[in-house]
């Protein structure tokens, strides 16, 4: 069975075509630049490589040109359309609405749209995508993953502000959480590894990428996250502050006159890594405080200190934890990032081996010293695979007769 899963973003739609029950990509790309004077995309079937450029004018012709390169009598991997079964979309806020994966009908789209206001910059390109993807695919089942949807299971004293009770009761300001579905899949693959059903493994998962958030999981549950109403809160990030005082919010806009646009692109495109050094990419940061960059050094101890503080947090919060989990660009690929993060943390039972951090490989890796109470793991996540494998799911749950497996 075909499984085509959809990123679309405001201005790109990242895809990848799976063969599910043999956990294989067919083919992978990205349609860029959409709506801009020169688009592009760029398509790949194992290692046989396709870039094209041209006026790529909205989402429907993006997915139209993917289309014909998925179908294309030379490099083409399927032979019509009505062979993708189903497509599975990234959402990212669910709300409080959705807790799980969704099939998409009219009312799912008009509870997507609804939640625009939580997430102003991705719903609205999550539905365009969704919209047009059911008119050129229209035979296909259509199914909602969305980010926030694993931290639903967090009780109140997690995700609750201590602010007036009205903001939350008519106006769902709370802590959502996001990456949810990478949490999810490195979690299942934790207890995968430890041989524990994940009904009763603990774990600690750090997803560092350019984004980062990093989720207490109990009982295979989250139980807490570092993102909140929005994914600027928490770890500090390649161009987010992460956790900042809100005080700081209302000094910018007395002191500075900044509005609140201006303060909120500050927050979020200009600061992190980027506003204390100048580079949001770890390797150039890592690099640079090799060479001896005072400001790269300030940066990664911030950063490393911000990821440590929180793994003590949800040590404490967890009880008993089974695993640290890193994963994403910086969790998979810097030993240096890791280490610094769990240094000092031997009390805690958490213990790195500097050899086995040094050289994890590319599958699930275990890089703690022999005596460390808590396992150290670097799973490489991939958001896509759970993203098609829980759409999967929902259609063998409530179609089996529609859609044989
Ligand atoms: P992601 O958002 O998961 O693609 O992660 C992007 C981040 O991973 C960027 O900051 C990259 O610099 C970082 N990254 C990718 N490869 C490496 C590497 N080999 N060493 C350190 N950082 C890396």
């Amino acid at each position: 069975m075909k499984i085509l899963v959809i990123n679309s973003g405001s201005s790109s739609i990242k895809y990848r075509l799976f063969d599910i029950e043999e956990k294989s990509v067919l083919a992978v790309g990205i349609v860029e630049r959409i709506g801009l004077e020169t688009g592009r995309i760029k398509h790949a079937v194992g290692q046989q490589e396709t870039a094209r450029e041209l006026r790529i004018a909205d989402h429907g012709q993006g997915l139209r040109e993917m289309n014909a390169l998925l179908t294309d009598a030379e490099i083409g991997v399927i032979a019509d359309p009505a062979e993708i079964t189903a497509v599975g979309h990234r959402v990212v806020h669910g709300g409080e609405k959705f807790s799980q994966p969704t099939r998409i009908d009219a009312e799912v789209i008009a509870v997507i749209r609804e939640l625009i206001p939580l997430a102003p910059l991705h719903n609205p390109a999550n539905l365009q995508g969704i919209e047009v993807a059911m008119q050129v695919f229209s035979q296909a089942a259509h199914v909602a993953v969305f980010d926030t949807a694993f931290h639903q299971t967090m009780p109140p004293a997690s995700y609750r502000y201590a602010i007036p009770d009205n903001y939350y009761t008519e106006h769902g300001i709370r802590v959502y959480g996001f990456h949810g579905t990478s949490h999810a899949y490195v979690a299942e693959k934790a207890a995968e590894h430890l041989d524990q059903s994940l009904s009763e493994t603990n774990v600690i998962t750090a997803h560092l990428g350019n984004g980062a958030s990093i989720t207490a999981v109990k009982n295979g549950q989250s139980l807490d996250t570092s993102m909140g109403f929005s994914p600027l809160a928490g770890l500090i990030m390649g161009t987010r502050s992460g956790d900042l005082d809100p005080a700081v919010v209302f000094y910018m806009a007395d002191k500075f006159g900044m509005s609140p646009e201006e303060i909120n692109q500050t927050l979020n495109k200009k600061s992190g890594l980027l506003g204390i050094c100048g580079s949001n990419d770890a390797r150039d940061i890592l690099e640079r405080q090799a060479a001896g960059d005072e400001q790269a050094k300030l940066a990664l101890e911030m950063y490393t200190w911000r990821i440590k503080k929180y793994i003590g947090a949800y040590t404490a919060a967890l009880g008993r934890v089974d695993a640290l989990v890193f994963t994403a660009g910086i969790g998979e690929n810097s030993a240096y990032i890791r280490q610094q993060s769990c240094a000092g943390l031997e009390n805690l039972g958490i213990a790195l081996d500097a050899n086995k951090n040094n050289a994890p490989g590319n599958s699930v890796a275990e890089i703690q010293t022999n005596d460390s109470r808590v396992k150290i793991l670097v799973i490489p996540t991939n958001e896509e695979l759970r993203i098609a494998v829980e759409t999967l799911k929902v259609l063998q749950e409530k179609n089996v007769q529609q859609f044989p497996v």
